[in-house]
């Protein structure tokens, strides 16, 4: 089922996710939720508090570009990416290389705001999957920085806490345009990827407000 992303400004996104303790089905009907979203939404990565739940679980799949990372070891061993995607994740902690890289980063709570984001290169991650398995992964490139990503939702931390000091000012500014179309979406209880079918000859109901 595809559900309604959750956008900026509403305080879920900034609430720590519990732990989740155990696998149930619950938890693998949101994970599966959850990747129907992503996908419809075009993103490669979705955190449970864009679907509004505060929990520590993830998807991620960047699969579609197999080049956008130069190794992957799960437990030690290569692995082809295709094995690991889409990847579910549960409970992660996070260690880092000391190299790091810049890209421009996107998150389908912010529609159409792209920021450059300096972020560690490498991550060693240890991660539950929804088999119960815990994995440790080490990976780099779209792979890292989308754990990255969403690891920090999971923690309440927002990409654009990481834009550089410097860049913050016009990000700002960026920001407060876009807030002002997202409220509207908002208000109206439509998603930003789902535009809502206006019949023929129908009138804005807003307008009538
Ligand atoms: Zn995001």
């Amino acid at each position: 089922m595809i559900l309604p992303i959750v956008l900026y400004g509403d305080p879920v996104l900034r609430t720590k996710g519990k732990p989740v303790t155990e696998v149930t089905d619950e938890v693998r009907r949101l994970a599966a939720d959850m990747l129907e979203t992503m996908y419809d939404a075009r993103g490669v990565g979705l955190a449970a508090q864009q679907i509004g739940v505060a929990i520590q679980l993830a998807v991620v799949d960047v699969s579609h570009d197999p080049q956008c990372i130069s190794y992957l070891r799960v437990n030690d061993v290569d692995t082809p990416m295709a094995e690991l995607m889409p990847l579910v994740f549960i409970n992660p902690k996070l260690d880092f290389g000391k190299p790091k890289a810049m890209s421009e980063e996107g998150c389908l709570s912010f529609p159409d705001l792209r920021e450059n984001i300096r972020r560690p290169s490498d991550v060693k991650a240890t991660l539950t999957l929804l088999d119960g398995r815990t994995i440790v992964l080490e990976t780099d490139g779209l792979l890292s920085r989308a754990i990255q990503h969403e690891t920090d939702h999971l923690n309440g931390i927002l990409f654009i806490d990481r834009v550089s000091a410097a860049a913050k000012i016009g990000m700002k500014r960026r920001l407060r345009e876009k807030q002002e179309d997202w409220a509207d979406e908002i208000h109206r209880g439509i998603s930003p990827t789902k535009p809502k079918p206006r019949k023929k000859g129908e009138v804005d109901e807003d307008e009538e407000e």
